[in-house]
């Protein structure tokens, strides 16, 4: 069987694995990241990948998938705000490294295509992955193809605002976006928001700090009012971001994934009927919201099906 190593590079470690054809995860290789400079990462990249190949024998190539506007045809990191790089050639140094193909993109669109390929997209020509973390990662497959866009930002979907006016900060300096208000941090600020309402709330016992998302939710589940005003704002939110998406795409099924998706059918259940009543034009009940399947590995598994597949679209291998 062939396989190929999966790489996900993160804000605070770095981890490769050798990922068979079938999806499957083997031998795991991690390290923390300390320095965010690009020789450090590259040093780290070096010792996580190296350790994997060993492991492996031979592979089809290596996939990274890395925060940030990426250029998937030449692996250079055009962007990326969580690293502080600009133009890093990322897949040219490690191609110098490395004896066998070395293919990088966004994280988030490497998650899509191990969800689409693996998960709950399998079989689906049509299909959207959210991951509800700290942000709003995502990807979009349209015809059986992963959309890349014209200079690689298709899938930004965390990005279009849906509260211009009254919304949270987004991290990119925009008001209301669908990330600022829907993702795990989102549900952090919609508590914050209606705290006032809530004096005695327990939730607000708890140093501003250390208020998680997951805290929310389960009070939320266990009926305290605090935390089930903070859900329906947050809920609502959610609800108009994927009735947005299906106006733009009308996928088969969008999964949700991440830390807040967690709450599984708590959280679809306050959604599907919402995002009903918001969609107009198109055929409502033409797209499935389902719970992601693949949780943490669909990046990595997502990578390594890139450098087996010889890059996101069969136009775009370019490599050795
Ligand atoms: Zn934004």
């Amino acid at each position: 069987m062939q396989t190929a190593i999966g790489v996900d590079l993160g804000g605070s470690h770095v981890s490769a694995a050798v990922v068979t054809e079938d999806g499957a995860i083997r031998n795991q290789h991690e390290e923390d990241l300390d320095d965010l400079k690009f020789e450090a990462v590259i040093a780290a990249l070096d010792t996580v990948i190296g350790a994997a190949l060993k492991d492996a024998g031979n592979v089809a190539g290596i996939g990274i998938g890395s925060p940030g506007n990426i250029d998937a045809a030449s692996g250079a990191v055009l962007f990326s705000p969580n690293f502080g790089w600009t133009n890093a050639p990322l897949g040219e140094t490690l191609r110098t490294r490395f004896s066998v193909p070395v293919y990088v993109a966004n994280d988030a669109r490497c998650a899509t295509l191990g969800e689409h390929a693996f998960g709950t997209g399998r079989l689906t020509k049509d299909f959207v992955l959210l991951t509800l973390g700290t942000g709003i990662g995502g990807g979009i497959v349209a015809a059986g193809e992963l959309l890349l866009g014209n200079r690689w930002g298709a899938g930004e979907i965390g990005h279009h605002q849906i509260r211009p006016r009254d919304g949270f900060v987004c991290g990119c300096g925009k008001i209301g976006c669908f990330e600022a208000q829907a993702s795990g941090t989102g549900l952090i600020r919609h508590a914050f928001a209606v705290a006032s309402s809530f004096p005695r709330s327990p939730l607000l016992d708890v140093p501003r700090e250390k208020l998680s998302s997951k805290k929310i939710r389960r009070a939320a589940q266990a009926g305290d009012g605090h935390a089930l005003a903070a859900w329906k704002n947050f809920t609502e939110d959610l609800s108009i971001g994927l009735a947005n998406i299906i106006a733009f795409t009308n996928p088969e099924r969008i999964a949700l994934g991440g830390g807040v998706s967690t709450a599984a059918d708590f959280m679809l259940d306050a959604v599907r009927p919402r995002v009903d009543e918001l969609t107009t034009m198109v055929p409502r009940g033409t797209t499935q919201i389902v719970i992601a399947a693949l949780g943490n590995d669909a990046g990595q598994v997502g990578a390594a099906t890139m450098a087996l597949r010889g890059g996101l679209t069969t136009g775009s291998a370019l490599a050795v």
